[in-house]
């Protein structure tokens, strides 16, 4: 597990407000959200950012879009947004691949 404030989370070295988990991947709330709901999916898989995803396997990687599609559905949002931030300039804070769930807008 690399050293992010993720990573810690992860390995439960640091406190979050989880709001799913399983065998791979967790959803956390945002600690400063920036919609009513903002949660964030992660991957126990460490990668940097979204450009590395070659580095899961498929069926991984898959199952990882699900479990984005099943947090949002779970929350109760019919819309929301999904994002990934790729680099510093795009606005990534935090070096573990991470996908925003913003929604509950209406
Ligand atoms: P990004 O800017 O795309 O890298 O997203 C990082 C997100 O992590 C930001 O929206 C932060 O508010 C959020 N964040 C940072 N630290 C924590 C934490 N300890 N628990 C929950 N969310 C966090």
């Amino acid at each position: 597990m690399e050293d992010t404030i993720f990573g810690k989370i992860i390995a439960r070295k640091i406190p979050a407000k989880i709001a799913y988990e399983d065998e791979q991947y967790i959803a956390i709330h945002d600690v400063n959200p920036q919609a009513p709901v903002h949660l964030l999916v992660l991957p126990e898989r460490h990668i940097d950012s979204f450009r590395e995803i070659g580095e899961f396997p498929a069926e991984e990687a898959k199952r990882m879009l699900e479990f984005v599609a099943d947090v949002a559905a779970r929350e109760g949002l019919t819309d929301y947004r999904v994002a990934v931030n790729v680099g510093p300039s795009a606005g990534q804070t935090v070096f573990h691949l991470h996908w925003h769930i913003k929604g509950g807008w209406v």
